[in-house]
């Protein structure tokens, strides 16, 4: 599954699903922008462990998925987007009538708006090629609700409503949109909601993570990065070639429910 010659953007991509999908996506041989907001030796470092590990052209890009310009700006200064793969995103946990202002306009502009940003600037030069993926990482929350994420939740709905939107303008393009589902994978961003959830709920680590978190994934497994990497690079291959304008779960079971 040749992805030579092609260059893949990943936002937020200096950990956890976004890092993973980056390593499968050079594993595929496509060349690889990494991005966060921060500008530290060591994640330009990790564009060059990734490039000598698997022997692709990779960049460290910093820029702020937070702001529209910034997210365009991110786009330009690839030089070239074959392969968009919006995945920057935050989480913050609170119930509606004591969610923070501040917080909901930053999920917002994070998990949401940024995916806006940069397909409007992705799309004219995947359609210059006649060919492009933009790949969403949205969520089983994208799908479904529970109580105390209302940001984050009304994101990932936003961001499939703009996938299948994106799909419709530009079926017949060569160009697919799509978002990715993940129930919950291990990353820092779960690692990060354990403290919360433990409050809330009143319970130890364990028992959070079990009947919790994964209570409502039935495989009762965390998927992996790498799987959300492997999937990212399925909707990228000619067998997904039709495969536009939907929803991937990767959940464990957690949407059959
Ligand atoms: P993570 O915290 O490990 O990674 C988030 C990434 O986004 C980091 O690289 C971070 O630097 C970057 N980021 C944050 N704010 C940014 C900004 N303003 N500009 C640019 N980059 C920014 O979290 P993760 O779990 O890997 O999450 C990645 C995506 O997957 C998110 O969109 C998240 O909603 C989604 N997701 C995660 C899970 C899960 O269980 N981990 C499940 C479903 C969906």
């Amino acid at each position: 599954m040749g992805l030579s010659g092609k260059t893949a953007i990943v936002t937020g991509s200096n950990s956890g699903i976004g890092l993973g999908v980056a390593e499968e996506l050079a594993r595929a041989g496509a060349d690889v922008v990494v991005n966060s907001f921060t500008d530290r030796p060591e994640d330009h470092a990790l564009a060059a462990r990734i490039a000598a590990q698997f022997g692709v052209q990779a960049r460290y890009i910093a820029a702020d998925m937070a702001n529209g310009a910034d997210c365009r700006a991110l786009v330009e200064r690839a030089g070239g987007c074959d392969i968009l793969v919006n995945n920057a995103g935050i989480q913050f946990v609170a119930p509606v009538d004591e969610f923070p202002t501040e917080k909901w306009d930053q999920i917002l502009a994070i998990n949401l708006s940024s995916a806006f940003h940069t397909s409007a600037a992705a799309l004219p030069v995947m359609r210059a090629r006649g060919w492009g993926r933009i790949i969403n990482i949205a969520s089983a929350h994208g799908l479904t609700a529970s109580p105390f994420k209302s940001a984050y939740i009304a994101a990932k709905h936003g961001v499939v409503g703009l996938s299948k939107t994106i799909a419709l303008e530009t079926a017949g393009q060569g160009i697919t949109c799509n978002a990715i589902c993940p129930g919950y994978v291990l990353t820092p961003l779960v690692e990060a909601q354990i403290p919360d959830q433990m409050k809330v709920h009143g319970m130890d680590r364990e028992t959070v993570i079990r009947e919790v978190m994964l209570q409502r994934q039935p495989s009762r497994q965390f998927a992996t990065t790498g799987q959300i990497g492997g999937t990212t690079v399925f909707l990228c291959s000619d067998a997904a070639d039709q495969i536009t304008g939907t929803t991937i779960s990767v959940d464990g079971g957690w949407t059959a429910l």
